[in-house]
């Protein structure tokens, strides 16, 4: 078999945040009854007039510039014709020459190192309907509550060149979108989805191959089941001198696989053209400096910047600056505690798997970052140990109390008394003669042994400093 090269580039369309829909007035939200938010002009009714939101063009223009994109000044909306149930009006309202943002690029942290993505463009246009087959005898339905929703459409250059690499790029454009507030990033719901196109080629060239451009795809596990998938079956054709058809592929959950959907149709069939129902819409320089200044510092930047201001592991920056509610909760408590790394453990670990149980997010968490503190500040100060403080933090997160008064409630302060502890220690010697042997023979890893035993005997309330000072006194007796 020759060996190939794999290339992929992502077509990703967001849904834009914004309360109303592109060209009206109706709302945006999901899940409602079908057809409540509609009006004639997203129904597509003659003689109606689309007007352009301007939430949507500042939200274009904002992920434009995190994009690091050239933010066009005089833009078209241009017409694309197709005929299909879900898009009453016959035509999608979409932009085609002249984008609102191009030339862009993003980088991304690569096997081991880090690359550019080059984004070719995002250009603004308005989401379909969606048609329903669950109406049993009497055929299909459509409900157009989701016709006229604003829409980025982000297409990179032909950059990535594995499976794994899209998956990265695609998270760290999710990051970046939900950062920027302009997309709730739910690509189950279908708010991002993604369409990567695939070709190979054979090592060492540089012309590109034949494409296919992938649907369906509404989870990161499926883009790289995917993609793994259409990679070896690629391969298999070419290696048996086959050629590949260019063609759209849908991926099929169950069987886990892509199966034709239709041959690939060119732009031109689309018989594109300049809306004349809407006026140009032109950007000034003052309006994107304005907009400049909203673009809040972003994932990739942010997680470099949690390595080298707190020393903290590539690792954690990265779970920590994946969502802008942990990362501004992370760096709260920093400024009231100055120990990162124990912070960022914390933060990672008891207060994610509470956030995540409960499907919130960290600006929604109960405990606020002063309380957390509180909490290792009793640790700190000997009056809980840590495990006490471990062992109370669900409590504390599900019941409003602060942490001091959930330790006294529980009676969990720390013993630090030497005859309480003595008492515990004489009975743990004593349960352990074998033990006591061993340590006194030599063996001085057993120490951990007898300090374990302890501080199980005591409800982990024990002062381990004291118990191993106790211990080591008792033991050598
Ligand atoms: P289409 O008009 O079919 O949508 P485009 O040229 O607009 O095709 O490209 C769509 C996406 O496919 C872009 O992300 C682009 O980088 C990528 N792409 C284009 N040609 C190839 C190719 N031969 N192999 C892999 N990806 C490609
Ligand atoms: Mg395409
Ligand atoms: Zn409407």
């Amino acid at each position: 078999m020759g060996s190939y090269e794999v290339v992929i580039g992502l077509e990703v369309h967001a849904q834009l945040l914004t309360q109303s829909k592109m060209f009206c007035a109706c709302g945006t939200t999901f899940g409602l009854p079908a057809n409540t938010q509609t009006c004639p002009v997203c129904l597509g009714m003659p003689g109606t007039l689309p007007v352009i939101n301007h939430k949507a063009v500042e939200m274009a223009i904002r992920t434009g510039l995190a994009l690091n994109c050239r933010i066009r000044s005089g833009n078209r909306f241009a017409r694309k014709n197709y005929f299909y149930p879900d898009l009453p009006k016959g035509y999608q309202i979409s932009q085609y020459e002249a984008p609102i943002c191009e030339s862009g690029w993003v980088e991304i942290n690569g096997a081991g190192a880090q690359k550019k993505i080059r984004i070719r463009r995002a250009h603004l246009e308005e989401d379909a309907g969606k048609n329903l087959h669950d109406g049993g005898t009497d055929g299909s339905r459509v409900d157009l509550n989701r016709a006229g929703t604003p829409l980025l459409e982000i297409v990179t250059e032909p950059d990535m060149r594995s499976a794994d690499e899209v998956v990265t790029y695609l998270k760290m454009l999710r990051d970046t979108l939900m950062y920027l507030e302009v997309c709730d990033g739910n690509m189950e719901q279908g708010s991002l989805r993604c369409e990567p196109n695939l070709s190979l080629r054979p090592v060492g060239t540089t012309e590109l191959g034949t494409k296919v451009e992938l649907k369906n795809i509404n989870s990161f596990k499926f883009v790289k089941d995917a993609l793994e998938y259409e990679i070896k079956r690629q391969t298999k054709v070419l290696s048996q001198s086959g050629r590949i058809q260019q063609e759209t592929r849908l991926w099929d959950v169950e069987k886990g696989e892509t199966a034709v959907m239709r041959s690939k149709e060119d732009a031109h069939d689309y018989r594109y053209f300049p809306d004349p129902d809407l006026v140009p819409l032109s950007i000034s320089e003052e309006w994107i400096e304005e907009l400049r200044k909203t673009v809040p510092e972003l994932p990739v930047a942010r997680q470099k910047r949690f390595v080298t201001e707190y020393g903290l592991p590539e690792y954690d920056a990265g779970v920590l600056t994946a969502e802008k509610p942990l990362a501004d909760y992370f760096e709260a408590c920093v400024k009231l505690y100055d120990q990162p790394k124990t912070m960022s453990n914390w933060v990672m670990g008891e207060l994610l798997r509470e956030l995540n149980n409960a499907g919130t997010d960290a600006a929604a968490s109960p405990v606020s970052p002063e309380r957390l503190v509180s909490l290792l500040k009793l640790v700190d100060g000997r009056t809980i140990s840590l495990k006490v403080a471990r062992d109370i933090f669900p409590e504390l997160y599900a019941s409003g109390k602060t942490p001091e008064q959930i330790v006294q409630e529980k009676g969990l302060t720390q013993v630090s008394d030497e005859t309480t502890l003595g008492k515990i220690i004489d009975e743990v010697i004593t349960k352990n003669p074998q033990q006591v042997a061993q340590y006194r023979g030599g063996k001085e890893t057993v120490f951990g042994f007898f300090v374990g035993h302890v501080m199980k005997a005591s409800g982990g309330k024990a002062n381990p400093g004291k118990v191993n000072e106790l211990l080591k006194k008792k033991l050598a007796g």
